[in-house]
């Protein structure tokens, strides 16, 4: 075990349930509360998906967003109420998974991410991530493409995992790329067409605010992407290695698809 923690009596109770599974032990709870994750986006995927995780007990969670609560987000970001209105969204979430779980450990970033400022808002500016044992995620929650691909650029460029859901209208779709294995990336799967910030391909600039989306959808994606993450980091257990799930709210039912690393993309192909 990559730790010389304990868990409390108080952990022990509160995550009584969870140790009780056949598939998860004290081992797996503890390299749990060793773990570390940094989620983008504190909006209709990140509520559900850090709640989830705060629940189970992950050691630290990091929440960046810039954006205010809006009463347009009531409906599905889940923990926001309607006095929160106004208010900085990673901020107010970060209070809000405190009062749920006092035992996880919790930061913030009101700021907009961008390549200048990504290594210190995603907290890998100072990371050896050859030397840490200590399991590690980035959670991708936006629903922004610009800042989804400088995203995946960190996780390339630092080796790190990326676990990636989005959300729409009654779909959602979910990938855990490992740069580390060379196994693909978010650009060898969805390439230059998310990339598109100019609007010329309109297919592939869809978000919530434009196209809609039924309130159950992002916390159903939410709650997948927090399923993958606990294996993840409890286990050391990719459940989606190589796949891309894709879940369709209107008939109830999912699918994978297998991808692969393209040998032409520009972000993990070359030089990696
Ligand atoms: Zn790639």
């Amino acid at each position: 075990m990559p730790h010389e923690l304990t868990l409390t009596d108080a952990e022990l109770m509160r995550y009584s349930r969870q140790i009780l599974l056949p598939s998860w032990d004290l081992d797996a709870q503890l390299r749990l509360k060793s773990s570390q994750v940094v989620i983008l986006g504190a909006g209709g995927l990140g509520c559900p998906v850090s709640e989830t995780l705060a629940r189970a007990g992950v050691g630290h969670i990091h929440l960046i967003d810039d954006d205010l609560i809006e009463a347009s987000n009531l409906q599905r970001q889940t923990l926001f109420t309607h006095e929160d209105i106004g208010k900085n969204k990673a901020k107010t979430a970060c209070e809000a998974l405190h009062s749920i779980n006092p035992h996880v450990s919790l930061s913030y970033a009101d700021q907009r991410l961008t390549m200048d400022n990504a290594a210190k808002l995603l907290l890998v500016e100072h990371m050896d991530t050859q030397q840490s044992e200590a399991p590690f995620l980035l959670l991708d929650c936006t629903d922004n493409f610009a800042a989804r691909e400088i995203l995946n650029q960190m996780s390339v460029r630092y080796r790190l995992p990326l676990l990636s859901a989005s959300a729409i209208a009654m779909t959602g779709q979910l990938a855990l790329y490992e740069p580390a294995k060379r196994s693909g990336c978010y650009h060898c799967v969805f390439g230059d067409s998310v990339a598109t910030e100019s609007g010329e391909d309109a297919a592939d600039t869809r978000n919530c605010s434009n196209s809609g989306v039924l309130a159950s959808t992002t916390t159903v994606m939410g709650n997948l992407q927090a399923n993958a993450a606990l294996q993840f980091l409890g286990l050391a257990h990719n459940p989606l290695a190589g796949e891309l799930l894709i879940w369709d709210g209107g008939r109830m039912s999912q699918h994978k698809l297998r991808y692969r690393q393209d040998k032409q993309c520009p972000v993990c192909a070359a030089g990696v």
